[in-house]
């Protein structure tokens, strides 16, 4: 089961956001760049730097990212923290620990349970991660509803206590988190350009050594599709990450579902839309609100974005493009079919 779940992963990681493979040949085909490519969060980690040779420093950026999934933030390792507040239902954490689960009741509210921490119960539920491909009952999902919330958090310093039956998921923000770890560690080199890529969840660090811009690849967002649907220009460091239904998905009886589950109704999340790709400044905030928007639709997502100051792009199920103003200059079909459109937030 497990290694289905990682050819499943690996299919997934297949990526959302894809980088540029002619941008980066020129600037790789330097001697003094490195590459290095691992897995961790169930996905693809990607680590390219340019200029200065470093090969520690990638090897810092992979080990601490499968750091933080085992020892932090995973609900399947037991060795993790998050585990063991969900097996225990209370536990004093580490700070570092404790500061996620704060920002992600944070963000849950800003996007008014859009984007919740506590579906772990319903993501077990439907396993979208071993590729269960079964809709649970309905009784059943009810029952996992009774344990989400993110208000039944409660967190006193690093003391976190759950509500009754309820299950911490960070997947929705973990990949992004990694990105965020990664930044640091470059800070910490001084590297001067590195891309970061983690599944879904890309950062573009510093200048790209060969162009005024970084070309990111947004993803068509089709199951069987890796190839890009649209060319995203990002300048020097960003954090870009995409939540989309063609993931983890299964088709039954006609009906798409799929991995971002609605807080609300306990099945997959029906926006119309396909995609929503989010810029921001942070790793965790740029995947834990392309998972809120998912949710919340394309009408309903202005509010958190212009709290978190973050753009986005949708794609809607008839493969409209909406962008936010802030980037919308950057952004261009890749290939045809994408109508695009200015985005009012
Ligand atoms: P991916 O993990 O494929 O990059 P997302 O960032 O959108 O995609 O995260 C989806 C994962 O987050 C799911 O697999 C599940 O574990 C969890 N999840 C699903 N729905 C929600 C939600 N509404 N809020 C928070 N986490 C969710
Ligand atoms: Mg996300």
């Amino acid at each position: 089961m497990r290694k289905k779940r990682l050819i499943i992963s690996l299919c997934a990681a297949a990526a959302a956001l894809l980088v540029f493979a002619a941008v980066l040949f020129d600037a790789l085909s330097n001697k003094k760049n490195v590459e290095k490519t691992g897995i961790a969060m169930g996905s693809v980690v990607t680590v390219k730097l340019y200029g200065k040779s470093g090969e520690d420093c990638a090897d810092e950026i992979t080990d601490s990212i499968e750091n933080e999934e085992n020892s932090r933030i995973s609900r399947y390792k037991d060795t993790s923290e998050v585990f063991l507040l969900n097996k225990n239902g209370k536990a004093e954490l580490s700070s570092h620990t404790a500061d996620i689960i704060k920002r992600a009741v944070k963000i849950s509210e800003d996007s008014f349970g859009a984007f919740d921490p506590t579906v772990g119960r319903l993501s077990s539920l439907w396993n979208f991660d071993e590729n269960v491909m079964t809709v649970p009952a309905d009784e059943d999902i009810k029952s996992a509803l009774e344990g989400t919330g993110s208000e039944k958090v409660k967190i006193n310093g690093n003391t976190v206590t759950l509500g009754k039956n309820q299950e911490i998921d960070l997947g929705a923000l973990g990949k992004g988190l990694a990105c965020d770890i990664a930044a640091e560690i470059l800070e910490k080199n001084n590297v001067k350009s590195a891309v970061v890529s983690v599944g879904g969840s890309v950062l573009t660090y510093g200048k790209n050594p060969s162009s005024d811009f970084w070309t990111i690849g947004i993803r068509t967002p089709e199951p069987d599709d890796t190839s890009a649907a649209l060319k995203l220009k990002i300048h020097g460091t960003a954090f870009i990450s995409t939540s989309g239904n063609y993931e983890k998905c299964f088709i039954k009886d006609n009906v798409l579902y799929h991995h971002i589950l609605s807080p609300e109704t306990g099945y997959p999340a029906d926006s119309s839309l396909k995609s929503v790709t989010v810029v921001s400044d942070s790793g965790l905030v740029s995947d834990a609100l392309s998972t809120a928007c998912f949710v919340l639709g394309k009408e309903n997502s202005s509010e958190v974005l212009k709290k978190y100051n973050a753009e986005a792009v949708f794609i809607d199920n008839e493969n409209n493009v909406y962008i936010t103003d802030g980037i919308f200059a950057n952004v261009e079909a890749a290939k045809n079919g994408y109508a695009l459109y200015e985005y009012g937030k």
